[in-house]
């Protein structure tokens, strides 16, 4: 046993399945130590502990302030709390909201989850559904044949002992999240809300944050997890973001206005789709059976730079998406024309050249390393970014040791996650390739089909490698069906209660 114990108080309140097992491989966790960057990893709660008698951080726990309460920074505000740090969450919204559908949740990021806390994994657990044993790939999107699955979701888990990827609504998983940081924060007095960060000044000594109302904030570090377009960032890089010309100016356009739609349906193959993508001429159409008898579908479709939101886009998407197949027709059917959601489809370029640490400043999760939702790691990047970083805070041993520390985060993540925000560009690169070749399927068939599979092996070989902890594929495949059995009790009654009289849509 090579890692860290954390305390693993259960509480039960929210969980219907059982915890996993804990094993650790000694050979994982050297793999990981490497992968940190720094020796003693196994230690660093007594080398943070020693640490204390150091600087006056023992009688002043270091103080973060992290801009930005979303998926990444409150679980690094977990990280850090188990750590023993002092944490605030500056989140600029009043409320927080049930907004989007379902995520996938890696085996690296569900990795960390468990290495940092049991509990919280159940609860994450309690309140999705397994990608386990679920089919996942891409469909021709005219006769919705499958072309290439993705067995490796299972494959890699199973025969690697890792904890299987789930599929989580962004808002239950918040809300995970924020119950977890109220277990386990003595006041619930972390996150304050309707508190936007509007600029920082740093110095030798600490971080002085002020908010948009004019409010101030001194600690010690301060980190950016406010998203994609991050002021903390834009301050650190001098960029501006205002604007949706200065948004193009300092992202890339990928080529995609993305649509989407969460609708009840009764999908024939629901329970047995983890998620697919049919492609077409031009476009693709994602599909994920969510929780509840709900679809979320994206229509990722090719158009133009600067081309405006369309007025009616329920229309546009059915004179686009005509030809295709039933299943595609039928959730846009379902959706109804308000609830379609648009947005221009852009990333960043991995930095490179610049760091995204600065003195006792840095940025975290999509600030720094926005990554394509067709890779399915957004959240998991951002995951390990705050697992990665509560463990080399942890080893500070003075407070001046801190700009240090901030840089050598930064080089132990920019190669991974540039590796895998590259390898989702490179998805989106190969998707505006195949399609052009469907007219002549069989020879995309004949030459692309032995190897894709492959290719998508090593792909999500690589993303799940960054994972502290072991379980034993018997253990995956008894949890999973618990939260099968869940799944299937909720999406039934859902379904026999849907509020439209004649029930909800149905596929064939
Ligand atoms: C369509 C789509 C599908 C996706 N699917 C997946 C998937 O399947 N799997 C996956 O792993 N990832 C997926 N992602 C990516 C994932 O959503 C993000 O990578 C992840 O949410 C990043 O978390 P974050 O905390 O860095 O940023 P966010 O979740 O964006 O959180 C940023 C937070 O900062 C707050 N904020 C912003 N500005 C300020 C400010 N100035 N002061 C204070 N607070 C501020 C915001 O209100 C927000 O709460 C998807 C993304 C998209 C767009």
């Amino acid at each position: 046993m090579v890692l860290v114990q954390y305390p693993r108080q259960l509480c039960r309140r929210h969980v219907d399945v059982r915890r996993y097992p804990r094993k650790r491989s000694s050979a994982c966790s050297r793999g990981l130590e490497r992968n940190l960057g720094f020796r003693g990893y196994s230690k660093s709660r007594r080398v943070f502990c020693a640490a204390l008698e150091h600087d006056g951080i023992n009688t002043q726990p270091l103080e973060v302030i992290i801009a930005g309460g979303g998926l990444g920074g409150l679980f690094t505000a977990i990280c850090l709390l188990e750590k023993g740090f002092k944490v605030t969450v500056l989140e600029r919204t009043a409320e927080y909201k049930p907004l989007g559908g379902p995520i996938q949740l890696a085996s690296n990021g569900m990795g960390v989850v468990h290495a940092i806390s049991d509990e919280l994994a159940e609860r994450i657990q309690s309140v999705s559904r397994p990608f386990w044993s679920t089919r996942s790939g891409i469909r021709d999107g005219l006769t919705s044949k499958w072309m290439f699955t993705f067995d490796a979701i299972t494959e890699i888990p199973a025969a690697d002992n890792l904890p299987f990827s789930l599929c989580i609504d962004r808002s239950d998983l918040q809300a995970a999240l924020i119950d977890h940081l109220n277990s386990i924060s003595p006041h619930n007095d972390v996150v304050r809300l309707d508190s936007g960060v509007s600029r920082y000044e740093r110095s030798d000594e600490g971080v002085l944050v002020e908010l948009e109302d004019g409010r101030t904030l001194s600690g010690d570090i301060l980190i950016g997890a406010d998203g994609i377009w991050s002021t903390v960032r834009s301050q650190l890089f001098n960029e501006n973001c205002q604007s949706t010309q200065d948004k193009f100016a300092v992202a890339s356009y990928t080529g995609f206005k993305l649509y989407s739609g969460l609708p009840q349906v009764e999908l024939s193959e629901y329970f047995d789709i983890g998620y697919c993508a049919f492609i077409g001429p031009n476009h693709y159409f994602v599909v994920c059976p969510d929780r509840n008898g709900r679809v979320q579908w994206y229509a990722f479709v090719r158009t133009p730079p600067h081309t405006p939101n369309c007025e009616a886009p329920k229309e546009t998407l059915r004179e686009i998406f005509t030809e295709w197949a039933p299943e595609v027709k039928c959730l846009i059917e379902a959706t109804s024309a308000g609830s379609i959601v648009q947005r221009d489809l852009l990333d960043r370029a991995p930095s490179i050249t610049k760091s995204w640490a600065d003195g006792r400043v840095t940025l975290l999760g999509d600030s720094c390393h926005a990554t394509m939702p067709n890779i399915g790691q957004g959240t998991g990047l951002a995951f390990e970014d705050g697992y990665v970083l509560a463990h080399m805070l942890a080893a500070v041993q003075s407070r001046s040791d801190i700009p240090r520390t901030l840089q050598r985060f930064y080089r132990c993540r920019i190669i991974r996650t540039s590796i895998i925000q590259g390898l989702g560009r490179l998805n989106s690169e190969a998707i505006k390739f195949l399609t052009p070749l469907l007219p002549i399927r069989s020879v995309v068939d004949f030459f692309l089909s032995p190897l894709l599979p492959r290719i998508f092996f090593l792909q999500f070989k690589y993303c799940y490698s960054l994972c502290p902890i072991r379980v034993e594929s018997h253990d995956s495949v008894r949890i999973a069906a618990m939260m099968n059995e869940r799944h299937f009790a909720e999406t039934l009654s859902a379904w026999a209660g849907s509020e439209d009289s004649s029930g909800p849509h149905k596929t064939q």
